[in-house]
């Protein structure tokens, strides 16, 4: 492939030399050749940019850079086999010839497609964040992971209802408009309101909106605060899943998510600003809850 690529930039190369020689030769001679000798000046001129494409081609008597290289590629051993897409050429109708280009272009698009799949592949085997169908094979792994999600009704109403209970400023209730899972609604004083959809004991989705917009699971909000804060939100749904531990996984969510009462009050810990890029500090440290801009984050 290199020599190739070096080949085709020293033709490149050429090429450019070669419309620069044509170029002058369409301009003739120029203002700026002045009045004394401006024959002979654009003469000079003219020779010396042939010399170039000339030496571009040939140094002396030793082949130039687009000799060499176009003599170190190896022709293909055959005729390319173009398969079925041969018969394009039998193609009469003028719109249908185009389709060769077309053909090539969409190949190399599936060609990518195959490529970045297969490292996404890779990638997400790797993914230990994966979370609402394990295919482990442990038998252990499963049995937990399944208990996470189907725990009755009751069971998640009552780990809610306690939640609930430990904060005046965090009102939360619950609808089931699919079936059996839980969809709670947030109203974190007059700051934000949030919809999260539970699957059985587990966090499924979170959307964060301010405390005038009306709340639904599919649209984002119309503030980039609270897209931002959204954003978090699905980092921490992450970070505090616990198939052991689900009930414990659910309250270290809403412990975080209750830090955000301060989100228009508190300074970010590490600048002491409040507003940096007209953003107040959106992100929560898991661990301390404390309040640091996106760029400012530990
Ligand atoms: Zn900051």
């Amino acid at each position: 492939m290199e020599p190739l690529y070096s080949a085709l930039n020293a033709v490149k190369v050429l090429r450019a030399n070669v419309a620069h020689v044509f170029e002058v030769l369409k301009g003739g001679v120029r203002a700026d050749h002045g009045e004394d000798g401006k024959d002979t000046k654009f003469l000079l001129e003219f020779q010396e940019l042939a010399t170039i494409v000339i030496f571009n081609m040939r140094f002396n008597l030793s082949p130039g850079i687009v000799e060499q290289t176009v003599a170190s590629l190896t022709p293909p051993p055959g005729p390319f086999n173009l398969g079925n897409t041969t018969f394009l050429s039998q193609e009469s109708t003028q719109e249908r010839q185009a389709l060769y280009s077309q053909l090539v272009h969409s190949y190399k698009w599936t060609d990518k497609i195959h490529e970045y799949s297969n490292l996404a592949v890779t990638l997400l085997s790797q993914n230990s964040l994966k979370r609402s169908y394990m295919n482990s094979s442990s038998a252990k792994r499963r049995r937990t992971l399944t208990s996470s999600h189907n725990v009755p009704p009751q069971t998640v109403d009552n780990v809610i209802q306690t939640i609930d209970r430990l904060y005046t400023d965090m009102n939360v209730t619950v609808s089931r408009p699919f079936a059996s899972n839980a969809v709670l609604q947030i109203t974190l004083g007059r700051i934000m309101k949030a919809v999260v959809a539970f699957k059985g004991l587990m966090i499924e989705w979170v959307v964060v909106k301010g405390f005038t917009e009306t709340l639904d699971l599919w649209t984002e909000s119309r503030h980039k605060v609270f897209r931002k804060v959204t954003e978090n939100a699905h980092a921490a749904m992450l970070h505090f899943y616990s198939p052991t531990l689900p009930e414990l996984a659910v309250r270290s969510f809403m412990t975080w998510f209750h830090s955000y009462i301060t989100l228009f009050s508190d300074p970010c810990k590490r600048c002491r600003n409040h507003l940096l890029n007209s953003l107040p500090p959106t992100w929560r440290d898991f661990r301390t809850l404390e309040p640091f801009h996106e760029e400012c984050k530990p």
